[in-house]
């Protein structure tokens, strides 16, 4: 009798169970058990409103507010490059371990799940105008090589295309090595970031066709002062895009 040899996805199960991208319990060919995608998925409430304009959590609008400010009192000495800022949450608690969890390889059932979360509450974000075309933020290639493959941004950004069916592109390239920026404070940020980043040679020409008039949805995981995203958008803007509007997992707050 003929015995069908064990696939090779059989084989490497053996020898390396498939286990939770997260907790590391073994789980049944998914790659977030259960338990884990209740807790940093499904379970964290979205922020109730944000500003449109640097994405903090702002009180709701008392009901007699016809005109709700279009800032928060926050940013309202705050230049940025994008147009809005869309924010699925506060970077705390498990919030913050997901998005955490999403920079490890392999870990892509969770980028896909936070996607998902993100591009639904965009899509249904009042102001919400359907973008062109998906971007983030490009890591320096050394940092790819140690972090392996794609980084967490990329991974989200590209599930929040395929959830709003526009295409992704990685349109931007860095011009070289970017300190950490957690690593420095505020003020120093922006010029941290000021010219690091460039749009890829086949982008570049303002008269390129794919960023021409474009609406582009930046996509990250993390928005802290907002001066990378910033510095992205007017690179992008410089190449042609209409609008840049930014896409975030969570928003850090400081307290
Ligand atoms: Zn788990
Ligand atoms: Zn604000």
């Amino acid at each position: 009798m003929l015995v069908a040899p064990p696939t090779r996805r059989v084989w490497l199960d053996l020898i390396l169970p498939p286990l939770c991208a997260f907790c590391g319990d073994e789980v049944d060919g998914v790659e977030l058990c259960r338990r884990c995608q209740r807790i940093l998925v499904d379970a964290w409430p979205p922020l109730a409103v944000a500003c449109r304009r640097c994405g903090l959590p702002r009180p709701l609008p008392l009901e007699d507010t016809a005109h709700p400010p279009e800032h928060c009192g926050e940013c309202a000495d705050r230049q940025f490059d994008f147009d809005s800022v869309a924010v699925l949450a506060v970077y705390q608690g498990a919030v913050r371990e997901a998005v955490v969890a999403t920079k490890r390889a392999g870990t892509v059932a969770l980028a896909a799940a936070l996607a998902s979360r993100l591009a639904e509450r965009i899509s249904t974000e009042q102001a919400f105008v359907a973008p062109d075309l998906v971007t983030f933020v490009p890591s320096h290639l050394l940092r790819r090589l140690t972090r392996g493959g794609a980084s967490g941004s990329e991974r989200i950004a590209a599930g929040v295309a395929r959830r709003l069916g526009v295409p992704v592109a990685g349109l931007l390239r860095t011009t070289r090595w970017v300190g950490k920026q957690s690593l420095l404070p505020d003020e120093r940020r922006r010029e941290n970031v000021r010219g690091a980043f460039a749009v890829k040679s086949g982008y570049a020409d303002k008269r390129s066709a794919e960023l021409r008039d474009r609406r582009v949805l930046l996509v990250d995981d993390v928005l802290t002062t907002g001066a990378t995203a910033s510095e992205v958008a007017r690179v992008l803007k410089q190449a042609g895009a209409e609008s840049v509007h930014l896409a975030v997992v969570a928003r850090a707050v400081r307290h």
